[in-house]
């Protein structure tokens, strides 16, 4: 489908990536090239994979590449350490984000973000500096101050953790942003609030890759290019009404689907 031709290089390219657990098979030849600017959705049935794909984009530890190269801003990155790749500029906004207790959410932020304006080579903020910037960035995802000085995610509810992960991505202007599931435990008013936020962080330099079952996020932030998953492949890719499509449909059909080519 990306027979367009592009003018830069891509941000991030899976090259026919296989991958597994324990010896368990979950991605079987997975490519998706996203440059920048451009908004990529993944849909599919639960259990298909799309996790999985990001988890380890993101440098998971328990999952093995077995096959295929992840290329980062023109790099592979197999083999780089999570850390590594968040300072880079990959942003993974988990599907299921955990609680820290005992770390507040204040210092946890401002630690990660000045480990990505060092590796920017931006300067560092104390803490004061840090909490100007920060309540600058809560005003996106209408967040109350209150969250920052709370254990990282402890005891939030689901749309706040959502929340929280986006107030992340806002601070740490990645290259590439993965969302799983952001909208998943959003009501509608969070889910335009979430929406909004993230189209208000995004520009024309970074790339999104929105992993979602449904239409409504997708009503907010039109992609580009939506790919289907089942079974640890893409099997087809289009743009924005493929989407319309399966919410139409369903997922059924992905289920025997015999892949074309
Ligand atoms: P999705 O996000 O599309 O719902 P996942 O990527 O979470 O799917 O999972 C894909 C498949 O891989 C599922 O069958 C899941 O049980 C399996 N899986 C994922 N991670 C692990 C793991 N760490 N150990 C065992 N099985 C796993
Ligand atoms: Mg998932």
């Amino acid at each position: 489908m990306q027979t367009k031709m592009k003018e830069s290089e891509p941000i991030l390219e899976v090259n026919n990536l296989f991958a597994s657990t324990d010896n368990l098979p979950i991605l079987k030849g997975v490519s998706i090239n996203v440059y920048p600017g451009e908004i990529h959705a993944i849909m599919g049935r639960n259990g298909c994979g799309k996790s999985t794909l990001s988890k380890i984009i993101a440098g998971h530890p328990s999952y093995n590449i077995t096959k295929g190269e992840i290329n980062f801003l023109g790099k592979n990155v197999n083999s780089l350490e999570p850390e590594e790749r968040a300072q880079s500029g990959i942003f993974l906004g988990f599907q299921y984000p955990i609680e820290i207790p005992g770390v507040s959410n204040l210092e946890f932020l401002r630690v990660s973000t000045n480990a990505r304006r060092k590796f920017l080579k931006q300067e560092e903020l104390d803490t004061f500096d840090f909490e100007d910037l920060v309540k600058e960035k809560l005003e996106l995802v209408k967040m109350d101050s209150a969250f920052l000085s709370r254990s990282v995610n402890q005891g939030f509810s689901g749309g706040e953790k959502k929340r929280n992960e986006i107030l992340q991505m806002a601070l740490l202007d990645p290259a590439i942003a993965i969302l799983d599931e952001t909208d998943s435990g959003l009501d509608i008013d969070a889910l335009r609030i979430v929406a909004s936020g993230i189209k208000k962080i995004s520009n024309n330099k970074m790339g999104i890759i929105l992993i979602t079952h449904y239409q409504r996020l997708l009503n907010e932030i039109k992609p580009d290019y939506v790919h289907v998953m089942s079974d640890g492949q893409i099997i087809k890719t289009g743009g924005s009404d493929l989407a319309l499509e399966l919410e139409k449909n369903g997922y059924e059909w992905t289920d025997n689907f015999v892949k074309e080519n």
